[in-house]
């Protein structure tokens, strides 16, 4: 029952220290082109869920950003217009929860005004916990954003109160995922992060529902990103399982990578009633495929998820860099690119320094 194994068709051989040029794809030293921009818009967040933000750490005394180190909307646009032209054609804003960030509906119209090299239209989507859905959407919808993945790791209210860290109830986020499939903002997906002893018994009461309200449920496995959530090889539920066990009940088929560098690899229920994906990050690393960058909240940039530290853009953006000078320099971070941690992990490269994923963006 292994899944289809897609070629990355469209990879090409790095080119030579070719100079930066508006429309021209980059590729790093693995020759990853960079295809998917994930861009931090605020490093805080309503929630404290126990795998990113546990509350023991980010009590009410936690220092977050202050506004003035957050990069604008006009600097998170010129930094994705400076991308998408080095080949970038989805764009997926994130936080933190992206839906605190005040006026958010004002940058998804200027991000969405952006077009590819070939003027085509951009993949723009956004990653949120849903609380605040129900009064966003419609305005997230008419700004362009083109649909969303909203967080959601149980259906039981006890389970979801204590995950989220804040009490939160499972009925207002489901309220928030009904309220963007009423602006269009599907397909929606929802993001399950799987913990062994804490979730487990959660999936196949989400893969049903997911199931019968036709949206997408991604099983993630859960991610030894940062350093404060005390993550153990233990805790990971290894995303074979899952398949198993949904497979078990509700029997699947492998469906091919719609491109090169889907993060989840897919499933289909046989009987035609939709799809459910699994992300391996942990037990089948897909590094050979990634062509994600990530911009956190205060400018950023960030090759890999794993990283150490990033190359501080805002800097550049803040002291009359040219465009040119911008595009070159990203282009020359990208190409000198060669990150795959999921493939070198071991227990000990889990202390290895490294950055929360609440302040990259995941
Ligand atoms: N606040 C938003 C949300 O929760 O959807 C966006 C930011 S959150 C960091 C992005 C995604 O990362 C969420 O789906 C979350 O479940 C996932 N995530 C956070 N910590 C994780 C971990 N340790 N392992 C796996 N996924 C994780
Ligand atoms: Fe907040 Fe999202 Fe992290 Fe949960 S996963 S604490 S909602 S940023
Ligand atoms: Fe990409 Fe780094 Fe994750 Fe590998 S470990 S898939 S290079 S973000």
């Amino acid at each position: 029952m292994d899944p289809v194994l897609v070629p990355l068709e469209s990879r090409r051989p790095p080119r030579p220290a070719a100079a930066a040029a508006a429309g021209a794809p980059v590729f790093d030293r693995l020759g990853r082109p960079a295809r998917d921009l994930r861009i931090s818009v605020t490093d805080r967040c309503n929630f404290r869920c126990t795998y990113c933000m546990p509350k023991e750490i980010f009590g009410p005394d936690f220092a977050f950003l202050p506004r003035s180190e957050i990069l604008t909307f006009e600097e998170i646009r010129r930094l994705a217009a400076t991308f998408v032209a080095l080949g970038v054609e989805k764009l997926r804003i994130t936080g933190g929860e992206p839906l605190v960030r005040r006026d958010l509906p004002v940058l998804i119209a200027m991000l969405a005004e952006l077009r590819t090299p070939d003027d085509g239209p951009l993949d723009l989507t956004l990653t949120t916990n849903g609380s605040a859905l129900r009064h966003l959407a419609r305005a997230l919808a008419q700004a362009g954003l083109g649909r969303v993945t909203v967080s959601l790791d149980s259906l039981d209210d006890d389970v979801f109160r204590a995950m989220n860290g804040v009490d939160y109830p499972v009925a207002r986020v489901l309220d928030g995922i009904e309220a963007a499939r009423e602006a269009g903002l599907a397909p929606v997906k929802i993001n399950m992060v799987v913990k062994r002893g804490v979730n487990e018994q959660s999936v196949l009461p989400m893969a049903r529902w997911a199931r019968e309200a036709k949206l997408i449920l991604r099983c993630i496995e859960y991610m030894d990103v940062g350093h404060t959530n005390g993550w153990r090889l233990d805790d990971v539920v290894p995303a074979d399982e899952v398949v198993a066990a949904i497979d078990a009940e509700m029997p699947l088929e492998p469906v091919r990578a719609d491109y090169p560098g889907e993060v989840a690899t897919r499933w289909r229920y046989r009987d035609g009633g939709g799809e459910v994906g699994v992300i391996s990050s942990v037990t089948r690393p897909f590094c050979g495929d990634c062509t994600r960058a990530r911009i956190s909240a205060e400018g950023k940039l960030y090759t890999c998820l794993f990283t150490g530290d990033g190359h501080d853009l805002r800097a550049r953006l803040r002291d009359g860099t040219s465009d040119a000078d911008l595009l070159a320099l990203l282009a020359g971070i990208w190409r000198l690119r060669d990150d795959r941690y999921s493939e070198l992990r071991t227990e000990a490269t889990t202390a290895l320094p490294r950055v929360e994923m609440y302040a990259m963006g995941g």
